[in-house]
């Protein structure tokens, strides 16, 4: 840290992303991206032709993305933002809807941006305890008279609240915004989109990272009331309108029309999934009962720390968390069938220890 850092940031703990090392080639369970490529539809349209237009700025209105995302989740082109990742729009939630007076909630344990986003704008954010099962209470949530971010799935518990339970929330906090951080839906949970065209203070927000194998291009987008909308373009417009390039633009749109290319890899990574959980189950783990694409696991005698470390050792990385409540276990990203059985038999050889 240089002496000339803002004191607004010189006590800031930034995020840790997961690792990404390049010392070897790991079976990459840690960070939740897709094992898949992007669709030949996506691969075909990032062409050298599109290359060659990286000279001139993107369009800064994404019109094609937008009316393409509009058409598939059956809303208008008003009702969607797009950004440069989901962490982006969180990040312009976070600056457009929270302030001194109105601070934010969230579950204790989700998704660690949302402490990060609190602490850069200075905000009193009330951290709302887990039960003992990991479930999310959902009258913890009523009348908060905060900005409500819940992450559904929750991460990194992959435990689902049903379409219900946040219209329950939305019920009571009709004077505050909702964030519901969809990263994960396409793996098995109902979406709650449908709750745009019925409630003005709901912002549902998703990523092209997970289910559309496109974490490298960073595309996120946000559906909500088209006041909602106007205002996270208000920001956008105040930090950076080009946030998209041009190349990730196109690969979003190209997605859009494989749909069903995804939706079958989804597919694959629910079997997958489910062959894990009955694989480590035999092995004495416990997990929680996931939505995503992955799990949350610990075992009756290896600690959280100690299974990471010799996952690792063996080529196969996944992710601890040091807090307290969840060291114990580990959150196991899905991969293809192949690398799941890579897993268990890593597993198996420290079993034999
Ligand atoms: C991965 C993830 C994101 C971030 O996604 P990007 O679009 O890659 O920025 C947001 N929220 C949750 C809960 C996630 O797990």
């Amino acid at each position: 840290m240089s002496r000339f850092i803002s004191s607004r940031f010189d006590r800031l703990e930034a995020y840790t992303p997961g690792e990404q090392p390049r010392d070897m080639k790991y079976i990459k369970l840690n960070t939740n991206e897709s094992p898949y490529p992007p669709s030949p539809e996506v691969i075909e349209a990032v062409n050298a032709e599109e290359v060659k237009n990286l000279r001139l700025y993107p369009d800064p209105t994404a019109k094609g993305l937008k009316g393409k995302l509009a058409h598939r989740y059956g809303v208008d082109s008003e009702n969607i933002f797009v950004s440069n990742g989901s962490d982006d729009i969180l990040n312009f939630a976070f600056m457009a809807f929270c302030d001194e007076e109105c601070g934010v909630t969230y579950p204790s344990i989700s998704y660690g941006f949302y402490e990060v986003y609190a602490a850069l704008y200075g905000l009193d954010a009330k951290e709302v305890p887990l039960k003992e099962d990991f479930t999310i209470s959902v009258e913890d949530y009523f009348n908060t008279g905060r900005t409500v971010v819940i992450a559904n799935p929750n991460a990194p518990t992959g435990l689902l609240l049903s379409v219900e339970d946040v219209r329950r929330i939305l019920d009571s906090n009709p004077d505050n915004v909702v964030v519901i951080d969809e990263a994960y839906i396409d793996f098995g949970g109902e979406s709650c989109v449908e709750l745009v065209h019925r409630y003005d203070n709901l912002l549902v927000v998703r990523t092209y990272s997970k289910s559309r194998c496109l974490a490298g291009a960073r595309l996120g987008f946000a559906i909500a009331s088209k006041e909602l909308i106007a205002d996270l373009e208000k920001i956008k417009y105040s930090t950076n309108p080009y946030n998209i390039n041009r190349l990730s633009l196109i690969a979003g749109e190209a997605a859009i029309d494989s749909d069903d290319y995804y939706f079958d890899h989804c597919k694959d990574i629910i079997e997958a999934r489910e062959y894990t959980v009955g694989e480590l189950s035999k092995r004495g783990f416990t997990m929680t009962d996931s939505y995503a694409n992955f799990i949350f696991a610990k075992h009756e005698y290896i600690g959280g720390e100690e299974l990471y470390l010799e996952l690792k050792k063996r080529g196969v990385l996944i992710r601890h968390f040091s807090k307290e409540i969840i060291k114990d276990y580990n959150r196991i990203t899905i991969g293809t069938k192949e690398q799941m059985a890579a897993l268990v038999s890593a597993i198996d050889d420290i079993l034999r220890g």
